[in-house]
């Protein structure tokens, strides 16, 4: 089942050999068949690109000899970031087996150029993460400048992007945006970071399940034996537990094509919609309701016309131009203001 997939796991940050070795143990202890992934990494940032100067920005180069005890003891392949040149000089020197660009440097062409330039005609693996924003020319020049040092595995990792107005996962995935790179670039294969998109624990199994539905080559999950404990990125590290309960519950499309089959990837996806689609109305509703404690507040009356048409015209813009449309949108809506309204007068 898992021969064509990638795996990459371990915790966001090498944080001590304690840490290190504890989550590597336990990952190894869930009796998971790693070798039956094409292949799989143990990963850990050692140098952290963090928003924040006083937030923990990794333990750097003091981690290599604890990655290499864990290489040893429990035969995983190395993956660390690397976000300049000396730290691709230095991964080179310390017998990793691959690095990953981080968002923030995918920004940044002068350098990537400096890495790719470092790592050439290296027998590292490059995965290329997609760039904090979403612009997918920037996404693929960065893969271009390892495939043109003479890279022969680079990947590309979907992590998410950095948007307005997104407050469902902590980095947007919009698809699309890899889907138009799977197009582009036929042979590059792409994992999902579903740890950095979801931005915490309840949102991972949904967001790898749409993963596996648009077809991607692999995931890269973080684990941390403590995530309570952890340095950075606390909220979205899974414990080995959870993470083996995820892999074990993702539904893989089978080879023999039935007609259920033909509608696995379809199927699933609207599963994935409508989940979301319950996880946002909830929150509508909540919204909603501290809404009316302000009106209650303030003495305003409870039905503001204006406003109800302005929410009409979100809907309306984003609206299918079809008949069969209009007419469930506005069921849909009269459904959804009368339900508001009800919430309000209970408050
Ligand atoms: C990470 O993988 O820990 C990380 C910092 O990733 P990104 O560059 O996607 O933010
Ligand atoms: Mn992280």
């Amino acid at each position: 089942m898992n021969t064509h997939k990638i795996l990459i796991a371990g915790p966001c940050a090498a944080e001590s050999r304690e840490q290190l070795f504890a989550t590597a143990k336990e990952l190894i202890d869930l009796q998971i068949d790693y070798h039956s992934f094409e292949f799989s990494f143990f990963r850990a940032g050692i140098w952290k690109a963090r928003t924040n100067p006083n937030d923990f920005q990794g333990v750097g180069s003091e981690a290599f000899s604890w990655l290499q005890e864990i290489k040893k003891q429990f035969g995983f392949k190395i993956c660390v970031e690397v976000a300049n040149a000396e730290h691709a000089r230095q991964c080179l020197e310390n017998d990793i087996d691959a690095v990953w660009i981080g968002a923030r440097t995918t920004v940044n062409p002068f350098l990537v150029q400096a890495i790719a330039e470092t790592v050439q005609h290296s027998a590292l693996t490059v995965l290329v993460k997609n760039p904090i924003n979403p612009d997918l020319n920037l996404w693929i020049g960065a893969i271009q400048r390892f495939q043109n040092a003479g890279i022969k595995k680079v990947l590309a990792v979907h992590r998410g992007f950095s948007i307005e107005n997104e407050n469902v996962y902590r980095n947007s995935p919009c698809w699309e945006i890899s889907m138009a790179l799977r197009l582009k670039m036929p042979e590059i294969k792409i994992l999902c970071d579903i740890s950095h998109i979801a931005g915490n624990v309840v949102l991972q199994q949904m967001v790898a399940q749409t993963a596996i539905n648009y077809g991607f080559n692999g995931l890269m999950i973080e684990v941390h034996h403590a995530p309570d404990k952890a340095l950075s990125d606390s909220k979205q590290q899974l414990l080995p537990s959870q993470f083996s309960d995820l892999l074990q519950t993702l539904i893989f499309p089978s080879s023999n094509s039935s007609a259920a089959d033909a509608l696995f990837f379809q199927r699933n996806l609207i599963k994935s919609i409508d989940i979301q689609i319950s996880k946002l109305l909830s929150k509508r509703m909540e919204l909603v309701d501290e809404i009316a404690v302000i009106k209650r507040k303030h003495a305003l009356p409870l039905l503001q016309p204006d406003q109800w048409k302005r929410v009409v015209e979100v809907y309306e813009d984003n609206a299918l131009k079809d008949n069969n449309y209009t007419h469930f949108l506005e069921e849909f809506l009269f459904l959804l203001h009368k339900n508001s309204l009800r919430r309000q007068e209970n408050i």
